[in-house]
């Protein structure tokens, strides 16, 4: 193979059969268009998400991990909805096409896209500063997409996994000699280049929770959109807040402020009735899912025993 590629070429080694050929899948990758058959009785969920070397990620981050970081963060805006991937676009602007680069690239979008079966089914390519977007589609019952705006006044508010992880890694992320990392180092940065998108807990979550959002921005910033779209108040208990060893060893003393502000963790944030909390409970699954506080009448999020970071934080934050 040629260091570089002609655009027809670069297509065909690394962007035909990436996931598997699904039963929606009438024509992929090759064609003017692809064609996608959505069965009568789903409703697509449709989500675009851009990365920008230099902004979102570091320039000369290692490609695999570029892809994979920036499929997941996509995936997660499905698993909000309680969406099953279907099948997925990308745009591609590249400075040079590099043959060792693209396919690191194309195997991070592989190893997701056949964990979860979700196809690339077309795309563009074009040269320009390294930018990545991604369009992901997912399927629901229709009537079933799991909103923002439907949390009510007396329901339990739960998160996903643990929170602060990708935010800590962020602190450590250009000072990184991969000899010289401490586990738990290691640890906060797979937590940042790998997240696993929450699809699984999105559709357990589906006929259970009354909101739900993926946390990109941070837990305050997002709990801040739902209590908006339902028109309720937030209240979060700081002490409750799911955190790994990992960030409390590494930011002893501000491990809480990390799990309250920081983003990039794609975990899951809903609310849901006791009731359904209680079935979620007695689902035996190895999904870990921590209940953070209460919904109140009111408007905004507020913070209970935010003693670590009140000084920088105030209590009423979004309002
Ligand atoms: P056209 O000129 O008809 O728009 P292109 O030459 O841009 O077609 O693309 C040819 C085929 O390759 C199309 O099926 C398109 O969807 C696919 N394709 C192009 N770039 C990508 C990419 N980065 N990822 C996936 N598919 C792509
Ligand atoms: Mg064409």
């Amino acid at each position: 193979m040629p260091a570089t590629l002609s655009e027809f070429d670069l297509i065909k080694a690394f962007f035909e059969g990436v996931g598997p050929k699904t039963d929606v899948v009438g024509l992929g990758v090759g064609d003017d268009c692809a064609v996608i058959s959505i069965p009568s009785d789903k409703s697509l969920c449709i989500s675009m998400d851009t990365m920008v070397e230099g902004i979102h990620f570091l320039p000369g981050s290692p490609p695999q991990k570029i892809a994979y970081r920036a499929l997941a963060a996509a995936m997660s805006d499905l698993a909000a909805m309680g969406a099953e991937p279907s099948h997925f676009t990308l745009s591609l602007t590249l400075p040079v096409s590099n043959y060792e680069w693209l396919s690191e690239f194309s195997l991070g979008l592989k190893t997701l896209a056949d964990q979860f079966h979700f196809p690339l089914v077309g795309g563009d390519t074009t040269k320009g500063p390294l930018t990545i977007s991604l369009q992901v589609h997912g399927l629901i019952p229709t009537g079933q997409a799991l909103m923002r705006s439907g949390a009510k006044v007396g329901d339990i508010i739960a998160v996903t996994g643990t929170l602060g992880d990708a935010g800590a890694a962020l602190t450590i992320l250009d000072r990184v000699d991969d000899k010289l990392l401490t586990d738990g180092q290691s640890f906060l940065l797979n937590r940042y280049y790998y997240p696993s998108p929450r699809i699984v807990q999105g559709l357990q979550l589906r006929l259970l929770a009354s909101a739900c959002i993926d946390i990109s921005d941070g837990l305050l910033a997002d709990a801040s959109h739902i209590a908006e779209k339902s028109k309720v108040e937030l209240e979060i208990d700081s002490e409750s807040l799911p955190m790994s060893e990992a960030l409390l060893v590494e930011q002893a003393g501000n491990a809480c402020g990390f799990a309250l502000s920081a983003g990039d963790d794609y975990e899951l944030l809903f609310t849901i009735s006791e009731s359904n909390w209680e079935i979620l409970n007695e689902q035996k699954t190895s999904h870990i899912y921590t209940k953070i506080g209460r919904v109140n009448e009111g408007s905004g999020v507020v913070v209970k025993n935010n003693i670590q970071s009140s000084k920088s934080m105030g209590y009423k934050h979004f309002e």
